[in-house]
């Protein structure tokens, strides 16, 4: 039998006793100086770093993604270099609304974050199971979360608040149409597609743009559960979605996803009849149609949850030479957030933790900080210097954007189209899809004030009439009675839903 090590405290001096405290007699009070006690309880109570805000519960795994498809004409990504390229990669999945401990067969958004350890550092790829998003500006992100977390009075989620913000927010009806959908509540993470959402760019060899949308298709096959089918599973087993990635990756069941990519030349974005930059929109597959890139295999599993699944941290400001961004107003505000959210939940150094850590050397004039564990650089730790430092390299400098317009706060509203997709997406749904939305969106509104609910049914309606009317019967509400009310402008829409105006 292999010899136990010695137990030691956090400095590394053995320990005498494991069981018992040191105390004045047998019976007496604890000793102030049984710093062995003292380390055990101070360390046990930071055993947990602050839960995300959202994605708070979570599940990961290790694998590759193998090129399969040649699209060097695009990009010049070391991850794309040639056929066969094989790059290590981590994803994270999780739910986005329920805490740390909530159950997964919840409805939700999937998130599915993607970090890929390139040969020119980590491109990170911060997803989720739905190609499109709730709103198009980050500054109504936060009002947003708040809709889906708990009432600072009841400390309950509340409907109400949630159809209050969708109601007077129609941007997000494309989203939602998906959320209440089959596809909102996934038997599993292996059973999701992962979406970039965002528009990118790619940057190829001859340093041209083009602009690019990435798409990850199960292979495992899309696979839902109803509500009812939903309830079941959390009454028995809050994990499943945990558990079945887990034991499908440790019996070898390997999950696999097809890597896609949609490619929109630059100079189309100008006159493009959809604002390509607008993460409540997708690119129709007619216009756009999906290029094949790849194929990602999860088939390792962390070895230890916290360090490796908790602390791992993507952005999506982490790209590669290759991959850049776009103007699409979401990106460009997650750039600041993700990084922040890091920095304030794990620490300024979180980049260096071993699972976030890039698999190329890192040379950087950052110095300091709390919980540096690295060698910190040293010197010299300015930069130009002459001792020999790391330099820039202006081959990965990006072709210039062109940017124009005057700063103002434009009203993204004005003019912008939030029903013909919600509607294609309804259009393209069997008879037993409709149902199931009609269904769970009905479920969804229970203790809605009705004024709210009108208001979000003649979204449904100007999406398709067939699409507000199953709504509204599911409901037992007359859709008669609001169905002019699709000629209304959004500002009129809500003066006739006001509780003066509406009458409760
Ligand atoms: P297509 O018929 O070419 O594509 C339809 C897409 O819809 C497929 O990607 C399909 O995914 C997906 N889909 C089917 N049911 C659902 C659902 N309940 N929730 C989410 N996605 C679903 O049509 P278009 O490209 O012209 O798009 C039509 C509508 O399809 C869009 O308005 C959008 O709502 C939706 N969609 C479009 C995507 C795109 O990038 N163009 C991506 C995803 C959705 P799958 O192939 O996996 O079955």
């Amino acid at each position: 039998m292999a010899k136990n090590k010695k137990l030691t405290t956090a400095h590394g001096s053995p320990v005498s006793d494991n069981q018992n405290s040191l105390t004045a007699g047998p019976r007496g009070p604890l000793l102030m100086q049984d710093y062995q006690l003292l380390e055990k309880m101070a360390t046990f109570n930071r055993e947990r770093v602050p839960e995300r805000i959202v994605h708070a519960k979570g599940s990961g795994a290790f694998g590759t993604l193998t090129i399969t498809h040649d699209i060097t004409k695009y990009s010049k990504a070391a991850v794309f270099s040639k056929v066969g390229k094989e790059t290590p990669c981590l994803v994270r999945f999780s739910t986005v609304a329920g805490e740390r401990g909530a159950a997964d067969a919840e409805r939700d958004v999937r998130g599915f974050a993607i970090k890929f350890f390139t040969d020119e550092g980590n491109w990170d790829m911060v997803g989720n199971n739905t190609p499109v998003f709730f709103i198009r500006d980050a500054y109504k992100f936060s009002d947003f979360i708040h809709t889906q977390k708990r009432d600072p009075k009841t400390n309950m989620r509340s409907n109400t608040a949630m159809w209050d913000f969708w109601s007077l927010s129609p941007e997000s009806l494309h989203q939602i149409t998906i959320l209440f959908s089959d596809r909102g509540l996934p038997q599993g993470f292996r059973f999701v597609n992962g979406y970039g959402s965002h528009t990118y760019s790619f940057i190829n060899a001859a340093n041209e743009r083009f602009w690019v949308k990435f798409h990850f298709k199960t292979m495992q096959g899309i696979k839902t559960w109803t509500n009812a089918e939903g309830e079941a599973v959390v009454g028995a087993d809050r994990e499943s979605s945990q558990r079945d990635l887990f034991e499908a990756i440790e019996g070898g069941d390997f999950p696999k996803w097809k890597f896609y990519v949609q490619i929109m030349p630059e100079a189309d974005a100008e006159s493009y009849h959809v604002n390509p930059f607008d993460l409540t929109k997708v690119w129709p597959h007619g216009d756009y149609p999906l290029i094949e890139v790849g194929v990602m295999e999860l088939n390792r599993n962390a070895e230890n949850y916290f360090a490796e699944i908790e602390q791992a941290a993507f952005e999506p400001s982490s790209i590669v030479s290759g991959i850049g961004f776009s103007p699409d107003k979401m990106l460009q505000a997650r750039i600041m957030s993700y990084a922040d959210a890091h920095r304030y939940r794990i620490g300024v150094n979180y980049a260096a933790l071993p699972v976030n850590k890039p698999h190329v050397e890192v040379n950087t004039y950052h110095r300091d900080g709390n919980m540096r564990f690295d060698g910190n650089g040293g010197a010299p730790n300015y930069e130009p210097n002459s001792f020999g430092g790391p330099v820039e390299d202006k081959a990965t400098l990006e072709p210039p954007l062109k940017i124009s317009g005057d700063a103002a706060r434009y009203d993204h509203r004005a003019g912008n189209d939030d029903y013909t997709q919600p509607g294609n997406l309804f259009r393209l749904m069997s008879d037993n899809q409709k149902e199931q939305l009609f269904s769970n969106y009905a479920a969804a509104m229970q203790g809605v004030p009705e004024r709210i609910v009108a208001r979000q049914l003649v979204h449904f309606y100007k999406a398709d009439p067939e699409y507000g009317r199953g709504v509204a019967k599911k409901m037992g509400i007359d859709m008669d009675k609001f169905a002019p009310w699709a000629e209304l402008s959004l500002k009129e829409l809500i003066e006739k839903t006001t509780e003066e105006n509406y009458g409760g």
